[in-house]
């Protein structure tokens, strides 16, 4: 029941250790990356009083010590406030450059947590204990660390590779179901970007997934490999790891139009609209069949995530502030818009080109 994959960066390689029960070799696992003695474990008020215990109690067992930083949950906690409370605490608690730097909570732990361990004394050492279902196939793997600025999200961060992600199946039975469907809508996206066959099997066997079991464990060990080897050949996003932003673009916009409010919209149902709507735009323009985004939605829908706009039409005034919030996403260039389309499921590629006025009159048509 235990899964070890591996992210092959060279000398900077780590492992993501997958399946119930792995909180508890934190210890002994960290010891062996011959790390400092001790460390703090970085964390949200709704994961501390869940999982910091067990975490504490494995890491002391393992003869290393640990300090407890609890920042608030939610998106605005990755801004620059908490970052500087979180490097002050580093600080104030005397890690010293080698001792580690312990994320442990969904996406926004590890991004702020990690981001960080980058900065204080010039790059802390740092492992990613994701306890989010998003977090444990996405977020923890493939080094993105950061916060938001005024400006937009994510526009202040660092490359910064954790040493080991511990991902225990276990602690996502007290996630929140609607936070775990979210995290689903990023596995069904590696199935849609490169792996028909895995995108079936997902099909096959989503019931059991969402009952947890083996099946969970497998779903996750996919996707952290499939995260895993796209990142291995493209660290820095030169090319292929924007396909990672399948549905993203349409997303970001989604939870941007309804003003990023988690009651409206949470970041893996805009994922989930915005796959569908990827591949209906694709279809749009002759590059898939009509018949695959009908086949996309028709999953998600049974995933229990949103699958269309008519939950959140009211927010959105028109096709030309949708698409005005589609420009303003970073993904514009000189006027063109780069996209991520498919030519069927497993198939997604980078569009470089896609001419504004075709996005528009397909926001038209859809709305
Ligand atoms: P999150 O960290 O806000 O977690 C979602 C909610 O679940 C929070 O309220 C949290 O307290 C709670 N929670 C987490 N684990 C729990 C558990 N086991 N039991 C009970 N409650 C639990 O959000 P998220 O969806 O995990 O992550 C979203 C963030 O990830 C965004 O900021 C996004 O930008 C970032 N992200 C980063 C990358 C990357 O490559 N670095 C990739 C994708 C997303
Ligand atoms: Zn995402």
């Amino acid at each position: 029941t235990r899964q070890t994959v591996r992210v092959d960066l060279g000398a900077r390689a780590y492992d993501i250790v997958i399946g119930p029960g792995a909180l508890q070799e934190t210890g002994e696992r960290v010891v062996a990356l011959a790390s400092g003695a001790r460390c703090a474990i970085v964390t949200d008020e709704n994961v501390a009083p869940l999982h910091l215990g067990p975490l504490a109690d494995a890491l002391s067992a393992a003869g290393i010590a640990s300090t407890p930083i609890v920042l608030p949950p939610g998106e605005a906690t990755k801004g620059f406030d908490h970052l500087q409370q979180t490097v002050e605490a580093l600080l104030e608690a005397r890690l010293e450059r080698g001792d580690l730097v312990v994320a442990l909570g969904g996406g926004v732990i590890g991004d702020l947590a990690g981001f960080a361990a980058a900065v204080t004394r010039r790059g802390m050492d740092f492992v990613q204990v994701p306890t989010s279902l998003l977090a444990q196939v996405d977020s923890s793997v493939g080094g993105k660390t950061g916060i938001n600025a005024p400006q937009g999200k994510n526009l202040v961060g660092a490359f910064h590779q954790p040493r080991l992600v511990i991902a225990d199946t276990g602690v996502l039975d007290t996630l929140p179901a609607r936070e775990f469907r979210a995290g689903y809508a990023e596995i069904a996206k590696y199935g849609l970007i490169g792996d028909a066959p895995f995108f079936a099997w997902l099909e096959e066997n989503l019931d059991a997934i969402m009952d947890g079991g083996p099946a969970r464990t497998d779903a996750i060990a996919r996707s952290c490999r499939a995260k895993a080897d796209i990142v291995a050949r493209d660290e820095r996003e030169a090319g292929e790891r924007a396909l990672l932003n399948l549905g993203h673009t349409f997303g970001h916009a989604l939870e941007a139009i309804t003003g990023y409010r988690s009651d409206i919209l949470v970041h893996g149902e805009g994922v989930a609209i915005g796959m569908v709507l990827a591949h209906a735009f694709s279809a749009r323009m002759n590059l898939a069949s009509p018949d695959d985004a009908r086949r996309v939605a028709a999953h998600l829908e049974r995933a229990g995530l949103p699958t269309d706009l008519s939950a959140i039409r009211s927010h959105i005034a028109d096709a030309d502030t949708l698409m005005d919030f589609i420009a303003q996403d970073k993904k514009v260039s000189r006027g063109a818009l780069t996209f991520i389309l498919t030519r069927g499921i497993g198939e997604a590629f980078i569009a470089r080109d896609v001419p504004p006025s075709e996005v528009r009159a397909f926001l038209k048509d859809t709305l």
